[in-house]
């Protein structure tokens, strides 16, 4: 796709003006380059520049009436057949292709239990057709490594089961493997157990052994997969303590290291590039931008940045796209934790991408489909302002759940050339109205879904009254719009059915 993606391209050929539209929203973002014969027409430069879905396979439920998905977690065993992990993902990959949504994560995109290599590359082959990149998810020291779950060599855990002394361990020299048990809580593993259900297992990356593995994994990977680019962690799920861990480290670390990142990125990075070099690599932080205030020794996920962050960042391989987390500083109100100018990234080389779980049922008060247009204008609008040019929504909810189509068309259209201040009144009235049944319906459409929010109980006394006011709405509806509306007088039911 070279330096312009398809958005670009789409936005290039409109051919009309931005610059006075944008208001206060700065423009960030790498320059686009002059794309026309015609000097005439300027090339356009939106506030976002680049849109993505994050998805775990065992979850994704695109393809309607089939069984074994779950709804919510990750490393989850795969549930689903196939054909509905190829049906799931093909429907997605088409959506995103009609909708400028340029790259689909897939975590678990290697299982032998959904076909292995054979279902990826057909799904590489449907991502070319669409012009969306195909992103897999690799962990580096935790989370399977390229090949998730299977009888493959690329397997993390199969690595270490056949060499047990490449293992994380704790500061006490015991595993930080784990599992995770029917009521949530951990039950440690030993480092020789056999796999599934899924557990969590994870590798030293000061161990070169397994240094090699991850470059090798990775060229494989490529090789062997027409993909779009990676999604690369580290892990946030413990870190080794190992003496030669400990001793590498200048800095606490407890769920994530910012310097194994800066350890592994660029060797990661570097056996990418070596077979692919037009790569997408997204690398992720764990982190806000903001700068972490304490009370902890190493901030943990979604806290914000730690006091040695940009030493590694220094370290991140260049042109990387570097994966920040929005949802601590976005929906919590927490007076500790607001988005300030401290929080700016600095591009020097390096692209942004801050991504949220509105919409799941990942915490934050979250549920899987809500209506987040609110939260999703305001991460766009904050990441815009603090020199971000890409936006990451969890992708796993088909669009046939109004809450969730409603969420995927405002990733598509806040921070474009039709909608660069991401004003959520804009969306409604251009892209819900025609959806709903109108302005005033589409208005309404959201304020009744806003019923719903956990953070506001008593408002769900006005959930009866509601469906009532749908159900009377109702024969006037055009089929398409009907059905909208009927799933959200379903949902808002849900609240208040005893
Ligand atoms: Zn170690």
């Amino acid at each position: 796709m070279g330096s312009l993606n398809r958005r670009d391209m789409l936005q290039l050929s409109a051919a009309c003006g931005l610059g006075a539209a944008i208001g206060e929203a700065s423009v960030s973002g790498p320059a686009i380059a002059a794309g026309s014969a015609d000097e005439s027409v300027k090339p356009k430069q939106t506030p976002i520049t680049t849109r993505m879905f994050w998805t775990w396979d065992h979850s994704t439920e695109w393809a309607l009436n089939r069984l074994g998905a779950h709804t919510h977690g990750s490393c989850n065993e795969y549930g689903r057949s196939t054909q509905s992990f190829l049906d799931d993902y093909t429907a997605l990959l088409r959506w995103c292709g009609r909708h400028d949504v340029d790259a689909v994560v897939v975590w678990g995109l290697l299982r032998d239990s959904h076909g292995g290599l054979e279902s990826a590359k057909r799904l590489c082959d449907v991502a070319a057709e669409e012009n969306v990149r195909l992103l897999c998810g690799v962990g580096l020291n935790a989370y399977g490594g390229v090949y998730y779950e299977g009888d493959s060599p690329y397997n993390l855990e199969r690595h270490l089961q056949a060499s047990p002394e490449l293992y994380a361990v704790d500061a006490e020299g015991n595993s930080t493997n784990f599992s995770i048990d029917a009521v949530g809580n951990r039950v440690r593993l030993s480092n020789t157990s056999t796999p599934g259900p899924r557990g969590f297992y994870h590798a030293c990356p000061s161990r070169p052994e397994n240094q090699e593995f991850v470059a090798e994994s990775l060229e494989w990977l490529f090789k062997n997969l027409q993909l779009g680019g990676v999604q690369i962690e580290t892990g946030d799920t413990g870190v080794c303590q190992c003496s030669l861990c400990r001793d590498r480290r200048k800095h606490p670390a407890d769920s994530f290291s910012w310097e194994d990142m800066a350890l592994m990125y660029p060797l990661a990075a570097d056996a990418v590039r070596s077979i692919s070099p037009d790569a997408w690599i997204l690398c992720e932080t764990y982190s806000h931008p903001e700068p972490y205030i304490g009370p902890k020794a190493a901030p943990g996920f979604g806290d914000g940045k730690a006091a040695w962050a940009d030493e590694s960042l220094e370290k991140f391989p260049r042109e990387v796209f570097v994966q920040w987390v929005a949802d601590r500083y976005l929906r919590q109100g927490d007076p500790d934790r607001v988005w300030t100018d401290k929080g700016r990234v600095s591009g020097k080389g390096l692209r942004h991408v801050m991504r949220a779980h509105v919409g799941t049922d990942w915490g934050w008060g979250a549920f899987r489909g809500e209506v987040a247009l609110e939260w999703i204008a305001k991460m766009v609008q904050q990441s815009v302002s603090s020199g971000f040019e890409g936006i990451a929504l969890f992708g796993e909810v088909s669009p046939f759940h109004t809450g969730a189509e409603l969420n995927y068309l405002a990733l598509s259209d806040f921070g474009s050339s039709s909608n660069p201040g991401s004003d959520p009144e804009l969306f409604v009235e251009r892209v819900a109205a025609p959806l709903l049944g109108g302005l005033a319906n589409a208005s309404d459409f959201v304020r009744f879904a806003g019923l719903m929010d956990s953070r506001f109980p008593e408002k769900r006394k006005e959930i009866p009254a509601a469906i009532t006011s749908i159900c009377t709405r109702l024969p006037s509806l055009p089929p398409d719009a009907a059905r909208r509306w009927c799933w959200l007088a379903n949902k808002l039911a849900s609240f208040a059915y005893v």
